[in-house]
């Protein structure tokens, strides 16, 4: 049976744009509860672990440079389905591929400053919440 939450991550990128309103208008009206919310910056160390599964690719060092080089927002976002429901939001990690109307068609301008992160598994949705946020923060 699917899970009803999934976790995301407002990128930098997406901040730096001025984004951050847009994208959570269209999150909360796409039937998205927030349950947990925190505007944060990932240390090198937090990004290096965050995206661990990436470690041997070659975009890697790009990524986590990317991903601590400001402010993000993380939140857990609860729904019917959440982590289906919200990749088939978010769209194709590369824009150029993405459906209209998805947030990355929107608002990503390349593959890897894409504006936001999505979890792909009701596991990771889990794991993830758990790298940001306490019990405790979550309502
Ligand atoms: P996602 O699940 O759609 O976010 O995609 P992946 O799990 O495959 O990749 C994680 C993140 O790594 C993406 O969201 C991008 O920010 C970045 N990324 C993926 N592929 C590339 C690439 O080819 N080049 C660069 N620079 N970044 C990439």
């Amino acid at each position: 049976m699917s899970g009803n939450r999934t976790f995301t991550m407002l990128k930098p990128d997406a901040v730096e744009n001025g984004h951050i309103g847009g994208i959570l208008e269209k999150i909360t009206a796409s039937g998205f509860k927030i349950v947990a919310m925190k505007y944060t910056q990932l240390s090198k160390r937090d990004a290096q672990e965050f995206y661990s599964v990436h470690k041997e690719r070659p975009f890697y060092g790009d990524l986590v440079e990317f991903m601590t080089r400001g402010p993000i927002v993380a939140a857990i976002l609860e729904k019917d389905n959440a982590v289906e429901d919200f990749r088939a939001l978010i769209g194709a990690t590369n824009p150029a591929e993405a459906a209209d109307g998805t947030i990355r068609k929107l608002y990503a301008t390349s593959i890897g400053e894409n504006a936001v992160h999505g979890s792909d598994s009701d596991e990771n949705a889990a794991i993830e919440g758990a790298f940001h946020f306490s019990g405790r923060e979550i309502y």
